[in-house]
Formats: C-alpha cells, sequence, structure tokens
C-alpha cells in the first residue's frame, strides 16, 4: 500500500480549509484537528449562534450563518482550497425518526454547498454521509451481517435522514463524474466522544445514557429508562478516529466520489453499552425498557474491508477508553450547568420526551 496522502501532503499551512457544521460534534472537532496540524486559514461556520458552539478553536474564523441559504454558501467558500461539509439537521433516533422533514431538508446545505465549492473552484470537497444512507432490509436482525459499500442499493435507505444522505452522495458522484471536482463522501457508523450532543433531544446513544447514568448517581433514583428491549446492536467509533479518516478519504485519489464506510466493526448491544456505562460509573441500575420509544434498526455494522485494504485504516480507541472521556465531559458539563454555568447542550430546540 502506498504511504496515505493528507491535508499536511497535499495543501499548504496557509489554504483556506472551510468547515460547514463546524458549531457541532464532529466538525469542531475536524477544525481542532486541522488547527493542531498548523493550518493557519481555517473558516468555521455554522448555523448556531457562537456561544452555543461546543468548540470555538482559538485562531479560527468562526462565522454564525445558515447554509440552507445559497447566498451564504457563497460567502463561506470563497477562497477555499478544500470544503468540509458536515452541517445537517441531525440526531439521534429520536430525532431522526420524528423530524424527516428537518432531516430532509438538510439536501438544501449539500446542494447549494458543492455548487457554490465548484463555482469558487475548490479543488476538493468532502460530503459526510451516514450508514442510515443503506437499505434497511438488511438491518433487521441484531446479529447483523456488517453492512459493506454496495448495501446501499437497491435503495431503500432511512425514510427522511437515510434518503437525504443517498441523495447528497449522489451529488457529489456527479460532481466529479461531470465537471471534476474531487469529492469525498464518507459514511458515518455512530460517532461519540467529548464536545458533542448530550441533552435536548438530539443526543445519540453513547451520550444519552451516560446522561441517564449521571442523573441517576446525582439524584439517588437508580432506574434507568432504555428505548427499546435494550437488544439493538451498534457500533460506535471515537471521535479522534474519525477525524483521522475524514482526512486520509478526502485526500486519496483512488476514493474520489467513493462511498465508504468510517466507523468501528466492534459491535455491541445497548444493553453492553448500559453495563460498560455502569462500570465506568461504578454504579448499578434497575432498567426499565420502553418498548414505544424510537429504536431504529434492530442491528447495524460496519464493514471495514474496503477501507482497511485502501487506506490501512482502522479505529484505534477501545471503546471503554472512549466511553470513560466520554463520561468524564458530559459528568462536568452536567456539574457545569448545575453550578450554572452556560453550556451548549443547554439550550433545546426539539424536545423529546420519554
Ligand atoms: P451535530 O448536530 O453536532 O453537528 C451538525 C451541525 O450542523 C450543528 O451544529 C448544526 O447547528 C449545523 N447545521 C445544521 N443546519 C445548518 C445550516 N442550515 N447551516 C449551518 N449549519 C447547520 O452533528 P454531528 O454528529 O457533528 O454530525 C456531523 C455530520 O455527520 C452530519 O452531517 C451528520 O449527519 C453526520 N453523521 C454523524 C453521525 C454521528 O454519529 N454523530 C453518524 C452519521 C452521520
Amino acid at each position: 500500500m502506498a504511504e496515505n496522502e493528507t491535508a499536511a501532503t497535499t495543501i499548504n499551512k496557509d489554504d483556506l480549509i472551510v468547515i460547514a457544521g463546524a458549531g457541532g460534534f464532529i466538525a469542531g472537532s475536524l477544525t481542532r484537528y486541522f488547527r493542531d496540524q498548523g493550518f493557519t486559514n481555517i473558516r468555521a461556520i455554522d448555523k448556531k449562534p457562537l456561544p452555543e458552539w461546543y468548540q470555538r478553536v482559538p485562531g479560527v474564523e468562526c462565522l454564525s450563518m445558515d447554509l440552507s441559504d445559497e447566498a451564504n454558501c457563497k460567502i463561506a467558500v470563497r477562497g477555499a482550497k478544500e470544503v468540509y461539509n458536515l452541517a445537517a439537521d441531525m440526531g439521534g433516533m429520536g430525532f431522526i425518526e420524528r423530524f424527516r422533514v428537518e432531516c430532509l431538508r438538510s439536501i438544501l446545505i449539500n446542494t447549494h454547498m458543492v455548487e457554490s465549492a465548484y463555482n469558487a473552484g475548490a479543488e476538493r470537497y468532502f460530503f459526510s454521509s451516514s450508514a442510515c444512507a443503506y437499505n434497511t432490509t438488511l438491518q433487521q436482525d441484531p446479529n447483523v451481517r456488517a453492512l459493506k459499500e454496495s448495501d446501499a442499493y437497491p435503495a431503500m435507505a432511512e425514510r427522511g435522514y437515510g434518503w437525504e444522505k443517498l441523495l447528497s452522495e449522489m451529488f457529489c458522484q456527479e460532481y466529479w463524474a461531470e465537471r471534476k471536482m474531487k469529492t469525498a463522501i464518507a459514511r458515518f457508523h455512530n460517532v461519540y466522544g467529548p464536545n458533542g450532543t448530550w441533552d435536548g433531544g438530539r443526543e445519540k446513544a453513547p451520550a444519552a445514557l451516560s446522561r441517564k447514568v449521571i442523573e441517576a448517581k446525582e439524584t439517588g433514583d437508580l432506574n434507568i429508562t432504555i428505548w427499546g428491549d435494550g437488544t439493538q446492536t451498534r457500533s460506535f467509533m471515537y471521535i479522534a478516529d474519525c477525524v483521522k479518516g475524514i482526512d486520509m478519504i478526502t485526500h486519496c485519489d483512488d476514493l474520489i466520489a467513493t462511498p465508504i464506510n468510517l466507523g468501528s466493526n466492534y459491535l455491541v448491544s445497548v444493553n453492553d453499552l448500559v453495563s460498560l456505562i455502569e462500570d465506568i460509573a461504578g454504579t448499578k441500575l434497575e432498567r426499565h425498557y420502553d418498548l414505544d420509544a424510537p429504536r431504529g434498526v434492530a442491528g447495524r455494522n460496519s464493514d471495514n474491508t474496503f477501507i482497511e485494504e485502501i487506506l490501512g485504516w482502522e479505529p484505534h480507541t477501545p471503546l471503554r477508553e472512549g466511553m470513560e472521556k466520554t463520561y468524564a465531559w458530559i459528568a462536568q458539563q452536567y456539574e457545569d450547568r448545575r453550578a450554572g454555568k452556560p453550556t451548549p447542550a443547554g439550550k433545546s430546540d426539539f424536545k423529546v420526551v420519554h
């Protein structure tokens, strides 16, 4: 296998990198990753007001703009060498099962961003797709066969969110096929870590369950409600592994316009995840199962054959190590909020009650 290309080997340190969705979890961490690599010209954009961003990285130009508006996209990408689009109206199962219109409307973001990036002469464009783009009929058993890239077609994506991802992928593929802009597409499987949503209705299972365990410990009410029957299985990728993978995928010319899995292939059930968090927290809770709550597909795992073959990439962070860091960060946020300090997850626009 040839030496992998990355931004550090491909562009100059003062070339402009534009990152959309940077007030959120993954793009915020990607911004910090590039800044730590010594890139000096980064523009980070999100529609959230600046005080609500999880991370505002020093030395980075931070703009609050709605990127579903084409005029804003043109401003956002002006002068960009590379554009990373991770902006989307998204959340965990509670959000994507109930707010399909919001999820579908993210099509506007990618549609305008990819066109604006092309017109601005950007050399590379990254799009964050999702495992939700895969055919849902292949995910009805907790003992899933891991999903490989070809399993997206024939298409039967997750309603709303998954179809938006699939169509946006296609936009990226055609901008390469017809117009020769280098696009990169990663299908993320659940990503977790510090500096992400942990409350308010958009949080995903690792953060939601950590918060519930923290709450139980704090209040002394040693009960926990789990969505579904707890047997549903998923894999979880730590954020540091994710941002490294984004960099490698974006700069690999063998992967242009080629959707590729970016995720862990270590499968756990929600029940196992709860046990792990209990162990980290040093507590044991009485479990209650809410069978009416959103639970998503029965099982989902990432087949990493392709990414291992092309990039030699594999996730390095064991689930326990990543969850310890995530739990510690959420516990601190919880503490800060109780002490009356502002925390980014403190404002919720969609409250899912369960
Ligand atoms: P996030 O919600 O933390 O970040 C997304 C950000 O996009 C938010 O800060 C939001 O304010 C911003 N945004 C939404 N609409 C916008 C608009 N019109 N203009 C500008 N900004 C806008 O989510 P995340 O977990 O960081 O996800 C990043 C990307 O990765 C998304 O495209 C998501 O669909 C994808 N993804 C994430 C996961 C995961 O496990 N976190 C899994 C699969 C795919």
